[in-house]
């Protein structure tokens, strides 16, 4: 979980206003998603694994190599954190 977090954080660009508008996409603010990030992780809150999880979309964090970067709120026990459209299943 760590690690996954670390790699957002080390390339993410923030957006402007007209950018957001482009890349919040299919997800809206207070959309309810399911989620499973590529790496076997578990939430560092509550140590749900977090695979096929439920979370609900609080806002756009910016973009990592032109994929957007959510803040959510995870189901399991409420933790916030952020997370990359690939982690979201379609
Ligand atoms: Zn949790």
């Amino acid at each position: 979980m760590a690690e996954h977090l670390n790699i957002i954080e080390n390339g993410i660009s923030e957006l402007t206003d007209d950018q957001l508008d482009t890349v919040v996409g299919g997800y809206g603010i207070g959309d309810t998603v399911t989620c499973s990030l590529t790496a076997i992780a578990y939430c560092p809150n509550c140590a749900a694994l977090l695979k096929n999880f439920k979370a609900t979309i609080t806002g756009v964090r910016g973009v990592l190599k032109g994929e957007t970067i959510y803040w959510v709120t995870y189901h399991c026990c409420g933790h916030k954190s952020s997370l990359i459209e690939s982690d979201i299943l379609r």
